[in-house]
């Protein structure tokens, strides 16, 4: 069965794709010592809708041996330093996304900077309709390893579905034996991480994300209050707790994720003193190769 890569969904990744490199540039380049984490978060947030996107997810930004999951808190007084930081931004139209993620050196290493955006083209050299996932990962693995540093192998890239920022298939980031042939049409993001540390990160306490994982009824007034606002306006994307508009977004949470409503997402983590670097593009698999949807204009 041949697929419309022309049909109105792909037409909406496109579209996110489009906003999301300009927000990526644009955003990277107000990273700076002493700049306000909130204030780049939310600008990045603010321009996505400017241009005619929603965020897929909140601005994640991780500082140095943080990997994912991390986004500031609601009135987060956190400044950048001289660190390794990944902004990794996500835009969908009507739930079809673009996924991006990009690292911003201030720490002074710029190989470990460097790898995991040859990684990925590595990665994106070689997909074709019919590659195995775990052909990908061995690309990124070798690239990664030739610089001296670990992949990160307990991360890895998805596809993306309808309102859904991670599906099948995964697309590790080392060489594995059982994989799933990509096929055309197939929308994936793929996201090499690099690190001088062991390459597997591990659950921090911190915890700004959530998600939606059922519908329920609950009794507390501000939960039910967040409750139809993340159904309404976020439905099964994630979503930060400073995107919620009740007072006590805490206390709601709390409630909801005891009620098993919400899940929340902890930071993901290396040992403390590694450093962990990022890129990500999102692909279309074409019938002959890839189309990067993210690409800069
Ligand atoms: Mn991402
Ligand atoms: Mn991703």
């Amino acid at each position: 069965m041949s697929v419309d890569l022309s049909a109105e969904k792909y037409e909406k990744h496109r579209q996110a794709g489009e906003i999301l490199a300009q927000v990526r540039q644009e955003t990277a380049d107000r990273v700076d010592v002493g700049v306000s984490h909130l204030e780049v978060a939310e600008f990045a947030e603010d321009r996505i809708r400017e241009l005619g996107g929603e965020p897929a997810f909140p601005v994640n930004i991780s500082i140095d041996h943080e990997a994912a999951h991390a986004t500031p808190a609601p009135n987060d007084e956190s400044t950048f330093g001289e660190e390794m930081i990944n902004l990794d931004i996500g835009v969908h139209i009507d739930g079809w996304l673009a996924d991006t993620a990009i690292t911003v050196d201030l720490s002074g290493n710029p190989e470990l900077a460097e790898a995991p955006g040859e990684a990925l083209e590595a990665a994106i050299d070689v997909i074709e309709p019919g590659i195995e996932t775990g052909e990908i990962g061995a690309e990124i693995e070798s690239v990664i390893d030739g610089y001296g540093f670990n992949p990160v192998v307990n991360l890895t890239g998805h596809g993306l579905g309808h309102w859904e920022q991670h599906t099948a298939p995964n697309i590790p980031n080392r060489a594995v034996s059982q994989g799933v042939e990509l096929e055309v049409g197939d929308t994936v993001a793929i996201e090499p991480f690099a690190t001088d540390g062991g390459g597997k990160v591990s659950e921090g306490a911190d915890v700004e994300i959530y998600a939606l994982d059922r519908e329920g009824s609950v009794r507390n007034r501000q939960a039910r209050e967040a409750l139809e606002q993340i159904v309404e306006e976020f439905k099964t994307l994630p979503f930060a707790r400073r995107w919620l508009e009740t007072s006590r977004a805490k206390m709601a949470l709390r409630r909801l994720e005891q009620q098993e409503i919400v899940h929340g997402y902890p930071v993901l983590q290396e040992e403390e003193g590694c450093l962990v670097s990022q890129k990500e593009h999102t692909v279309i698999v074409t019938e002959d190769g890839c189309e990067v949807t993210t690409r800069d204009r």
